[in-house]
């Protein structure tokens, strides 16, 4: 054999050693975890990873493996009762109204204001806005103009303002 033909010959017995190697992967009798949606499924024992990412284990709106907020307005408009009248709903905004028919000086004491101010505080709660939230918003002022909240919570945008005649608009958006 001359030496160039030796060279090509040991490069094709290793090219194929490579290919067996490569078949018959690493001998790691896999063991699957299932996959997260943060991890893809991956083997116990060599860390092989395979497949995309899982699903995300939502429980109260959170998932419990990412923290990623999901929350579902239309779900919290139907568990705090709220009622179309005072109430407005989409995938992206949720808004009560304690006045809607603009009514002059309509005092909080009304029956839909009543209704819209129970919705309002357990609609706080589920998004995990603090108590005192609503306290600020039934003690806020016309002079005040709109007032947002910017502290912890669920990641949603709330905004809110209060005038005698239109009565406490509550606004929360993603
Ligand atoms: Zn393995
Ligand atoms: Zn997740």
């Amino acid at each position: 054999m001359k030496p160039k033909k030796k060279v090509v010959f040991a490069t094709a017995i290793l090219a194929i050693l490579l290919c067996c190697l490569f078949l018959s992967g690493c001998g790691c009798d896999h063991e699957w975890e299932t996959a997260t949606c943060t991890t893809p499924s991956t083997c116990k024992k060599c860390g092989k990873t395979e497949g995309g990412l899982g699903e995300h284990s939502i429980k109260n709106s959170v998932c419990q493996i990412c923290g990623k907020q999901f929350i579902d307005f239309f779900a919290i408009y139907k568990d705090c009762g709220c009622s179309s009248i005072w109430a407005e709903v989409s995938a992206d905004y949720l808004s009560v109204d304690t006045n809607p028919y603009d009514i002059s000086d309509l005092s909080l004491s009304m029956l839909w204001a009543e209704e819209a101010l129970v919705a309002i505080k357990e609609i706080n709660s589920k998004l995990g806005l603090p108590s005192y939230l609503y306290q600020e918003m039934v003690s806020t002022r016309a002079i005040d103009g709109r007032q947002t909240y910017t502290g912890p919570g669920r990641g949603v945008n709330v905004s809110w303002r209060f005038h005698p005649d239109s009565g406490l608009e509550v606004r929360y958006t993603k």
